[in-house]
């Protein structure tokens, strides 16, 4: 298996993922033209998308999926609840299929685990990906810890994780009071902190790549993000790589057996 990011933050989210024949998007927040130049850098065909697979409706993340989706007539998944709050931006998609927030879907050569997160929007989730040797988390976009989600992101072999802000830059910094209030509170994101704590409960041996991702430009730096997930799996802090809004290169989740 291996896996890349397109473009991670407010700015437009989508991870590629890839196993045997079958690639597939987690979500699709990029306008056309920045897809297209990503897709290509990342060596990959638009039409070999398998499925595009959304985790909520906020436009950072469904944004570009229904231009994509038509143009090269692939699928898009997503619970109800998001189907429902993205409304027009899904419109004209073909295949719009509605995935159970709980249960595992199969799409070609992987399996598709949705997790419900809290956040505040209808029926988010985000997921785990494997193919019968590996298995892939990717999560962001989410304000605190459940059990579900412990549980549900423990014993992977990589993860993508968000560390959306420093508390104290979002504390001092530009965004208004609401906002604080929003992005820091419990349906928000991930500031390091919370996020190291919750990498410290699902680490384990075979963590092979532990990507830091959704970060705020304006309240956080990559510099913190690292500290923060080293110093919670007390590894080198060059060992934790970080999704930025250009993207992720290729990772490869190399299979024991
Ligand atoms: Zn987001
Ligand atoms: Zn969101």
């Amino acid at each position: 298996m291996r896996f890349c990011s397109l473009g991670s933050g407010s700015t437009g989210n989508a991870w590629l993922v890839e196993s045997g024949a079958t690639r597939v998007l987690v979500d699709c927040g990029i306008g056309p033209e920045r897809l297209g130049a990503r897709l290509l850098r990342a060596g990959v065909e638009p039409s070999s998308i398998a499925a595009i697979l959304v985790t909520h409706e906020h436009d950072d993340h469904v944004g570009g999926a229904a231009a994509f989706a038509r143009r090269h007539s692939i699928p898009v998944h997503a619970t109800y609840g998001t189907l429902q709050g993205a409304g027009s931006a899904l419109a004209g998609v073909e295949r719009l299929l509605e995935l159970a927030p709980s249960g595992s879907l199969s799409i070609g050569d992987l399996e598709v685990l949705p997790v419900a997160v809290p956040h505040d929007a209808r029926e988010p989730v985000q997921y785990v990906l494997g193919d019968g040797h590996v298995r892939l988390g990717v999560m962001t976009d989410l304000g605190s810890i459940t059990p579900h989600v412990v549980s549900s992101f423990s014993g992977l072999d990589a993860l993508v994780l968000e560390a959306n802000h420093d508390e104290d830059m979002l504390r001092q910094g530009p965004y208004p009071r609401f906002l604080k209030e929003r992005v820091g509170g419990r349906y928000g994101h991930l500031s390091n902190a919370v996020a190291a704590r919750l990498l410290s409960a699902v680490a384990n041996d075979r963590l092979q790549h532990v990507v830091a991702a959704h970060l705020s430009l304006k309240n956080n730096t990559e510099a913190l993000a690292r500290q923060a997930f080293a110093a919670a799996l007390g590894c080198s802090e060059s060992w934790i790589a970080v999704a930025s809004d250009e993207g992720l290169d290729w990772r490869e989740v190399v299979s024991a057996r």
